[in-house]
């Protein structure tokens, strides 16, 4: 899209995007809606996303319950997609009241093409032509977020916190300057601020790094938006929108100049073991028992092969709690199949992983990270590491004693270390 000449300078394309919680209620609408025309009378054309108000997907989601036991996706999409055409509709009539141009546009409306995977599509393509024209006219834009159409024209959404990547791809597709992230948060924190109060605000941080922190639960930005931003190479500004602090760029290269080799220290007490015991040493096992599981679209984390002299092995490998019980069963049949002799699953394990860009160039990351918790005389009962992350799985009760001991270590607190809890 052309960006057109004002004032002798141009004109940046700045899309916003506000969560649930920050349209909440009528108030957050009508401040969301002052944000909004702030940015307009700088100077920009703003697109606005929003999601549905506070909670109320999980709402809709709890009215499909009590009339079915297992509704329809295409249905369940349907439905839920009404909660962000609420919040877009409001946030246009305030916008109005103020007095600037503005229209509400649904995904579809916005040319939001998507593939066919009810709750969980993906965008094909933006076709931002009616977009363009709006913004063209003068007027601000918002759209609703999480939401798309297929070449059916059935309407699909996004996935859980599928707004963030409605934000980031009409970035993309506008060639907009930035993309701001409105949440409850300040920014992209070294931890979760609610473990450790004093965990730093990073000013930066990489595509790479997010997604890390993302997946490893870190949950300020659905990771579909972090690979959409770092392909298309859109600059997301995370900040809050209950202030005007500077938040959190994640962009391609951060800020190297002081020389961060760790960025920040996720967890996920959501982790399981399982161990399948003697297991016959020969080709083609670990493919039965991974394949298995990835045939039943149970995603595998860390993967451990234990060998033994003679000719079995241990097999120990990680999953999400939500995958438990079907993991179970899938592997109690598996056994059978390749001859190992029992399978167990532990889930009072959590992971503790330490996440930094900076650690391909720098040696002895992971000495001090086992270092440190040795010295809190935490045991590590697995270890898996990438360019960018050491991961360990430690008891479950000990997660937190770990993380403080690495914000410590890795000098990624405020001040001194202090616990809300
Ligand atoms: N309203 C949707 C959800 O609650 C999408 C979003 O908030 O981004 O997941
Ligand atoms: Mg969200």
């Amino acid at each position: 899209m052309e960006k057109t000449q004002e004032k002798g300078g141009i004109m940046s394309i700045i899309v916003q995007k506000f969560g649930g919680s920050s349209v909440a209620d009528a108030e957050c609408i009508k401040r969301v809606a002052n944000r909004v025309v702030e940015t307009k009378r700088k100077g920009h054309q703003v697109v606005t996303v929003v999601s549905a108000m506070g909670d109320s997907t999980d709402h809709l989601i709890d009215l499909a319950k009590q009339v079915s036991k297992n509704p329809s996706v295409r249905e369940m999409d349907m439905l839920l997609s009404t909660g962000e055409q609420v919040s877009i509709s409001l946030l246009a009539m305030a916008i109005h009241a103020l007095g600037e141009p503005v229209v509400s546009l649904t995904g579809p409306q916005a040319g939001i093409k998507t593939d066919g995977v009810f709750s969980k599509a993906r965008i094909m393509d933006i076709t931002s032509s009616r977009l363009e024209k709006e913004l063209d006219e003068g007027k601000i834009v918002i759209v609703a977020g999480f939401q798309g159409i297929t070449i059916d024209n059935d309407i699909t959404t996004l996935g859980r916190g599928g707004s963030d990547t409605t934000a980031v791809a009409l970035a993309a597709a506008l060639k907009a300057d930035i993309c701001e992230i409105y949440t409850d948060v300040d920014g992209v924190y070294t931890t979760d601020p609610r473990l450790v109060k004093n965990a730093k605000k990073l000013s930066t941080i990489t595509y790479d790094e997010m997604l890390e922190l993302a997946s490893l639960g870190a949950q300020v930005l659905q990771p579909r938006s972090v690979e959409f931003g770092k392909i298309h190479k859109v600059k997301i500004h995370v900040r809050s929108s209950f202030n005007h602090e500077e938040g959190t760029i994640v962009q391609e290269v951060s800020d190297m100049e002081n020389d961060i080799v760790v960025s920040g220290v996720a967890f996920d007490k959501k982790s399981v073991r399982f161990t399948v015991y003697d297991v016959p040493d020969r080709p083609g096992v670990a493919k039965d028992i991974f394949k298995t599981l990835a045939d039943r679209s149970i995603n595998v984390d860390m993967i451990v092969q234990i060998s033994r002299e003679g000719s079995l092995n241990d097999i120990t490998f990680t999953l999400d709690r939500d995958q438990m019980e079907e993991a179970l069963k899938v592997m109690k049949e598996v056994i059978v199949n390749i001859g190992a002799k029992d399978v167990t699953c532990d889930d009072d394990v959590a992971k503790v992983s330490i996440v930094g860009a900076g650690m391909i160039t720098n040696f002895g990351v992971a000495a001090d990270m086992f270092d440190a918790l040795a010295e809190e005389k935490i045991n590590i009962e697995l270890i898996s590491t990438s360019e960018i992350k050491i991961s360990v799985l430690v008891r479950k009760d000990q997660c937190e004693k770990a993380v403080r001991k690495l914000i410590e270590k890795f000098d990624l607190a405020e001040e001194s270390i202090q616990s809300i809890e």
